[in-house]
């Protein structure tokens, strides 16, 4: 199912259950401004190539719309638009002061050299410049960009607007970004399946995990799971799999992927198929790559008891309601990988106040943000009688739908 389908699909089932009559639903559902501009650079060579990029605004009754920017060949307007709409829930469902957005160019990253790379984000942020800022949209890293994407960012809207760090966030930390922000998503991701774990009398060290992605969120979750004494018994990437049953060692894996760009071949373990991923037996499956694999076709073969969603959209409603059908308990990623916007915020906060944080303070306050949100979750979860992925559509959009009418903006 596309995803913009599948995102609309939960936020409708939510509004019936939260009883928001059609006007709000409409206004809730349409996004706020959608910007397509084309990005023309020349290649290393001189010849000229133009690319399509894309910010959807999604809401901003909470604060400033806030989301990822990410470069991949799959971007389109579908899809951004969808992950726009899941940035608005997210951001409240963690209690920031935030609506959503999100933005993309569908490019591969990996076939572009750094200057390309530096020339289309600034070409994209002269596009786009006049509709961003601190206290309007602040964009932020997501697949294909990086700390580097957002300095260029910084950097290109400050010719035109005067130097203002807050305008984007996941900048490398000379530029004012937060210590811990790298790390925060995968850090959020532990924090989450902690709290939902221990709901369930569990606890990490004694639990078994499998990880679909080993890029910056999938090898933070794998590292932080693995220092609290957590099994990750099988990780994958777009190179392949590999597997140890007595558990992977993570930071020798994290060294030979940073030597081979891949997790293949590493030593410690036997080389697996990647296919197979989502099917391995584990307690935890953790998908953290892109959207949509888990599907009606495979969601029969999960052998996990829960499945912790770090990357966006990973799980198709036909999968989800075979999941539930079969009492494996996901938990959605609007919350699950809240962690990476929450630490964004921090960095905002400390930018805007012109005072940065030790790293200690980002992560006990990132634990206690994921804490509240999932007692919260919790509690819509209980006084719904719903799953958690409609317990955290309905605390997002009732949040947002309230600061709608509080602004005189709902019917
Ligand atoms: N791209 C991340 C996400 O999907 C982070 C967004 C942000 O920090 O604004 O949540």
């Amino acid at each position: 199912m596309k995803a913009l389908s599948a995102t609309t699909h939960y936020f409708k089932q939510a509004v019936k259950i939260l009883g928001l009559n059609e006007k709000l639903e409409r206004s809730l559902l349409i996004p706020f401004r959608e910007i397509k501009v084309e990005c023309t650079i020349p290649a290393d060579d001189g010849s000229i190539h133009s690319f399509v990029g894309f910010r959807v605004q999604h809401d901003n009754a909470r604060g400033p719309m806030k989301g990822g920017i990410r470069y991949h060949p799959q971007v389109d307007p579908d899809e951004v638009n969808a992950l726009a709409q899941l940035m608005t829930w997210k951001t409240a469902i963690v209690n920031l002061p935030y609506g959503g957005a999100k933005g993309g160019i569908g490019c591969d990253p990996n076939k572009l050299s750094a200057s390309e790379l530096e020339r289309l984000t600034r070409v994209f942020t002269q596009k786009i410049h006049d509709l961003i800022g601190a206290h309007v949209d602040v964009p932020a890293p997501d697949m294909g960009t990086n700390p580097q994407t957002m300095a260029w960012i910084l950097d290109e809207y400050s010719k035109f607007h005067g130097y203002s760090p807050a305008v984007v966030t996941g900048k490398p930390v000379d530029l004012g970004g937060s210590v811990g922000r790298e790390a925060a998503t995968g850090r959020g991701v532990v924090y989450a399946t902690e709290a939902l774990l221990k709901d369930f009398g569990k606890h990490i060290a004694d639990q078994t995990f499998v990880i679909q992605g080993f890029g910056n969120v999938g090898s933070w979750t794998a590292r932080l799971l693995c220092e609290k004494g957590g099994k990750v018994l099988v990780v994958s990437d777009a190179t392949g799999a590999v597997q140890n049953p007595c558990g992977i060692d993570v930071p020798g894996l994290i060294r030979h992927h940073q030597n081979t760009g891949g997790v293949k071949g590493f030593s410690g373990c036997i080389d697996t198929d990647p296919n197979s991923v989502l099917s391995e037996p584990c307690d935890v499956l953790i998908p953290a790559a892109i959207g949509g694999v888990l599907t009606r076709e495979n969601a029969h073969d999960v052998r996990a008891k829960f499945v912790v969603e770090a990357a966006n959209h990973p799980t198709d409603p036909d999968a989800d309601e075979i999941l539930a059908k079969r009492n494996i308990i996901v938990l959605p990623d609007v919350y699950a990988n809240a962690g990476g916007v929450t630490v964004s915020y921090f960095e905002w906060v400390q930018n805007i106040q012109g005072f940065m944080w030790e790293k200690h303070k980002v992560s006990t306050t990132l634990e206690t943000y994921m804490t509240n949100a999932y007692k919260d979750l919790k509690e819509v979860c209980k006084s719904k009688n719903c799953s958690y992925r409609m317990g955290a559509f309905c605390l997002g959009i009732d949040r947002v739908a309230r600061a709608t009418v509080l602004r005189g903006w709902g019917a």
